[in-house]
């Protein structure tokens, strides 16, 4: 079938030729034809050079790329990238870590997939498709999987219905693909958690945090641990191996059920750990120096470049808080998770942060996210984790 050919305005093909794999609705000339959402296209100069193919979508980002060759992305081509994802987790040691059986399968573009997320929790895949050109293949894909997996996959499950662009005309689902299971108990570095992908957050857990609470066990010992936007408590679950104490804050009722399931999890009834059902602002209006080690991961205050400002704001406040009250030799773990705010942005905010209380303050460690959320070298913005620990004296 004769794909449509969209022709770039003149200047806008120097960021797909430095393999950008996506193309802004901004960007475009001409579109031969009325590409259905979801279509394959091909990208062209504004001199008819073949430029890429990829999926076409309404709204702001147009086409996301899958080949920067004239190709057909054909179910081997699909075969080919998920398995290329896979041999990379196998060369990382995933698929036979007795440690840890939870970790992304396919990170978008960071796999050269953009539009799809496959993460493993302990035998269940957990996908979550972002653009409909992605989505029209979730059987397909499910398939990919179990030839690939083998008898390491019990079920596929679709988890697209708040993930597909709102602007489109299809809904996405929440549904089994390949077989059936409840709630799965996964292993992560030796901790256990509980994972329930159909009420969760993401596809289920924070699987991106994992490096970091590995680091965090290290740092913990014999502290008053505040944990902020706890979620499912992974952090505190962490804290808890060595801390004094661990309190753990979230908005959320069922986030702080979570939390205290998986605390239970591992160290039974265990009087040193205390959660709040609590706004993060509020709480941190008045902690006193009641804690020498604080972890802020909040959720993305900027999901659009169009509320930047606001966002570098809110992170340059709670951060404040933070750093105001924390007890002397404190240290701080914090975090955006937030695509449009860079590195050095975050990193301002924290200097701010820090220069308006007046305490000295040092960075011990930046933080990103693990091997299993690749970054694409070509597309920035999948380096979307950052994270600082800060000891204040
Ligand atoms: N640190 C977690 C992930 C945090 S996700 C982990 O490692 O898994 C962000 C969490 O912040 C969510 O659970 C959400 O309920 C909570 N949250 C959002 N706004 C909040 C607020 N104003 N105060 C407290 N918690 C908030």
């Amino acid at each position: 079938m004769e794909r449509v050919k969209i022709i770039l305005k003149s200047g806008k093909d120097q960021a797909v030729r430095r393999y950008h794999p996506w193309i802004f609705s901004g960007a475009i000339k001409k579109i031969y034809g009325t590409p259905a959402e979801g279509d394959l296209v091909d990208v062209y100069d504004n001199k008819d050079a073949f430029l890429a193919t990829g999926h076409y979508q309404p709204g702001s980002i147009a086409v996301r790329i899958l080949s920067f060759e004239k190709i057909e992305p054909d179910l081997d081509f699909f075969r080919k990238r998920i398995g290329d994802a896979v041999k990379y987790r196998q060369s990382l040691g995933l698929f036979d870590n007795p440690d840890t059986n939870v970790f992304r399968i396919v990170h978008a573009e960071g796999d050269d997939l953009p539009g799809l997320i496959i993460d493993f929790y302990n035998g269940v895949a957990v996908m979550q498709m972002h653009s409909v050109g992605m989505y029209r293949l979730r059987k397909e894909f499910a398939e990919i999987l179990r030839e690939l997996a083998g008898d390491k996959l019990i079920a596929v499950y679709d988890k697209s219905e708040g993930t597909i662009p709102f602007m489109s005309g299809i809904k996405g689902t929440n549904e089994f693909l390949y077989g059936d299971s409840g709630p799965v108990t996964v292993t992560e570095n030796g901790f256990k958690f509980k994972i329930d992908w159909t009420t969760g957050q993401k596809t289920g857990f924070f699987i991106d945090q994992r490096e970091n609470r590995k680091l965090l066990c290290n740092s913990t010992n014999g502290r008053n641990v505040l944990n902020m936007f706890g979620y499912t408590g992974a952090f505190s679950v962490y804290a808890m191996k060595n801390a004094a104490l661990v309190h753990t804050v979230d908005s959320s009722v069922s986030a702080i059920e979570m939390a205290d399931e998986n605390i239970r999890l591992n160290y039974g009834d265990d009087k040193r750990h205390q959660s709040f059902t609590a706004d993060a602002f509020e709480f941190l209006n008045d902690i006193k120096d009641r804690y020498d080690l604080i972890i802020l991961d909040p959720p993305a205050f900027a999901k659009h470049n169009n509320v930047l400002a606001n966002a570098l704001q809110g992170y340059k406040r709670l951060n404040m808080k933070a750093i105001e009250q924390i007890k002397p030799g404190g240290i701080i773990f914090t975090f955006s998770c937030s695509q449009v705010v860079t590195k050095e942005n975050f990193r301002k905010s924290v200097f701010a942060a820090s220069a308006n209380t007046g305490r000295r303050v040092k960075i011990l460690h930046q933080l990103s996210q693990p091997p299993d959320h690749p970054v694409n070298i070509y597309h920035p913005e999948s380096e979307y984790l950052k994270g600082l620990v800060i000891y204040v004296e």
